[in-house]
């Protein structure tokens, strides 16, 4: 598996969570997974690391020296480790940032993951060749692997010991597709006909990502909903004719969550711990959670939001209704970091609204597990949601999901309806047209349902009781890689 973020390596969002997760998952159920990423800086874990292959690169008629370090994870019910190589070229990866700094693309991230890909298949290659190990696949994750598949099919005579290698390729975000400059190119390696429209080229540009869509053996993504989005032009991003051009389709496997770090029983990130039999505990979190983020300690509704701040995740829709949600009885905290703009907008309502509105710019795991916990109900208005992991926590954690049906969203919150309510599988709340409106009056629903002592904790506990692990996610995605080795 190659991925340019996993926890506790590195960690932007979302991919990070599933990779290990699944990973770990995967080696629980007796495969032998080997994850490679990129050796970016500060990366301490409490694992032995030792060097365990140098050779160089030729990029642009330049030799690249590449070391690759590996640690071995203990994976509780397997009898083999999880091994992690982490690839390490430091002018590249010894940054502050993962993919940018100072809200700016480092310029140079096209060189950065070319590289990193072609280091992944000389690793498989030493793999197989020298240490006799048989690979059967390689599970690509968004547009930083995927040029990976496109090297293995458009230089086979470079890549021979790897042709029975077969490649899925998991989009967790097509918003993001590594985009370069036509000039930039060269520095891929590649020949030359692949700048092309049936190929690498997208309207005068490389796409990274599309190229991969192109070339892999599967394309996958992170939920059966934003499978069939991404074939639209709505939610395509400019690929739905790419993606629906693929006769295989896209498969789409909802996330899990890893239910040892996110569970509100044994959380050392909380105040208290608790359980869906007894709640007592969430409302200390709460109190705590008030108290942190400077809010009075009063018994109003806390309303959450974890996330990046950007345009996908529609916070933009709530910064237009805050003045009527000011005007209601309720507390809202925000845990994000992202867009500037976006940023200094939250900031200035936040100052405006001080007894009510509590704000954290920037990225806290432990505050993430804390406002999951404290808060009544998690908000995420997304423009579009692949998967989504922050409403899987809040259910986990007791915390109403408020969501817009969308992608991930829509297939993991049950819908406050009367027969939902009348089965007890309620979980959380959505709103389909991506308006304030629509937004503004869900919150209104859900606040009135939130009076509702029994309904609201009927919808609590549904909520905590369900299986939110990885284990199924991982059965799926091993029952693909058996279908593809079969192939
Ligand atoms: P995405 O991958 O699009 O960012 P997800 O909901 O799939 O969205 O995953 C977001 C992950 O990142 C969750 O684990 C969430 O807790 C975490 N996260 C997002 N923003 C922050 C932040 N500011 N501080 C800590 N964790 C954050």
């Amino acid at each position: 598996m190659a991925a340019s973020e996993a926890v506790p390596y590195a960690k932007t969002g979302g991919l990070a969570d599933v990779v290990t997760a699944l990973a770990m998952e995967l080696s629980a159920l007796g495969h032998r997974v080997t994850l490679l990423l990129p050796g970016y800086r500060g990366q301490a874990t409490q694992n032995a690391r030792r060097e365990v292959m140098r050779f160089s690169i030729l990029v642009m008629q330049t030799k690249t020296e590449v070391t690759v370090e590996e640690e071995l994870v203990p994976v509780t019910e397997a009898s083999h480790p999880l091994r992690v190589f982490l690839v390490r070229y430091d002018p590249y990866f010894d940054r502050p940032g993962i993919y940018q700094e100072d809200h700016h693309d480092y310029p140079d991230n096209l060189d950065r993951f070319t590289l990193f890909c072609r280091a992944v298949l000389h690793v498989l290659r030493a793999l197989t060749e020298v240490q006799g190990e048989a690979v059967d696949l390689l599970h690509l994750h968004d547009w930083q692997t995927a040029l990976c598949s496109v090297y293995l099919k458009a230089l086979p005579g470079e890549y021979k010991e790897l042709h029975t290698i077969k490649t899925l390729l998991t989009i967790h975000n097509l918003g993001y597709q590594g985009i370069f400059a036509a000039e930039e190119f060269g520095k891929t390696g590649l020949p030359p006909s692949l700048f092309s429209p049936s190929a690498l080229e997208y309207y005068g540009s490389i796409n990274c990502l599309k190229g991969g869509i192109i070339c892999a053996d599967a394309v996958s993504t992170v939920s059966p909903t934003y499978a069939k989005e991404i074939i639209t032009a709505e939610y395509g991003c400019g690929l739905e004719g790419v993606l629906s051009s693929r006769i295989d389709g896209i498969l789409g496997i909802t996330n899990g969550i890893d239910t040892k770090v996110w569970d509100p029983a044994r959380d050392f990130y909380l105040p208290a711990r608790y359980t869906a039999a007894n709640l007592a505990g969430k409302q200390v979190c709460k109190r705590a959670l008030q108290e942190e983020f400077g809010l009075p300690n009063r018994e109003v509704p806390v309303l959450g939001v974890v996330g990046r701040l950007t345009f996908q995740k529609g916070f933009d829709l709530l910064l237009e209704i805050i003045a009527e949600l000011m005007s209601l009885e309720l507390q809202i905290v925000f845990l994000g970091t992202g867009d500037y703009d976006l940023e200094q907008q939250f900031k200035a309502v936040q100052q405006k609204y001080a007894e009510k509105i509590g704000l954290h710019i920037g990225f806290d795991e432990r505050l993430a597990h804390r406002v999951e916990a404290g808060a009544d109900m998690l908000l995420m208005p997304s423009r579009y949601e692949p998967c989504g992991l922050s409403q899987l926590y809040s259910l986990r954690y007791g915390t109403v999901p408020i969501v817009r049906r969308t992608g991930g969203l829509a297939d993991t919150v049950v819908p406050f309806r009367p027969s939902t309510v009348e089965s007890k599988s309620a979980t959380g709340f959505y709103f389909t047209d991506a308006s304030s409106d629509a937004l503004l009056s869900t919150i209104m629903l859900a606040l009135r349902v939130y009076k509702e002592y029994e309904t609201w904790n009927l919808m609590i506990k549904a909520g905590m009781s369900e299986d939110l692990s990885w284990r199924r996610s991982a059965q799926q995605y091993a029952g693909i890689y058996r279908a593809m080795a079969e192939k």
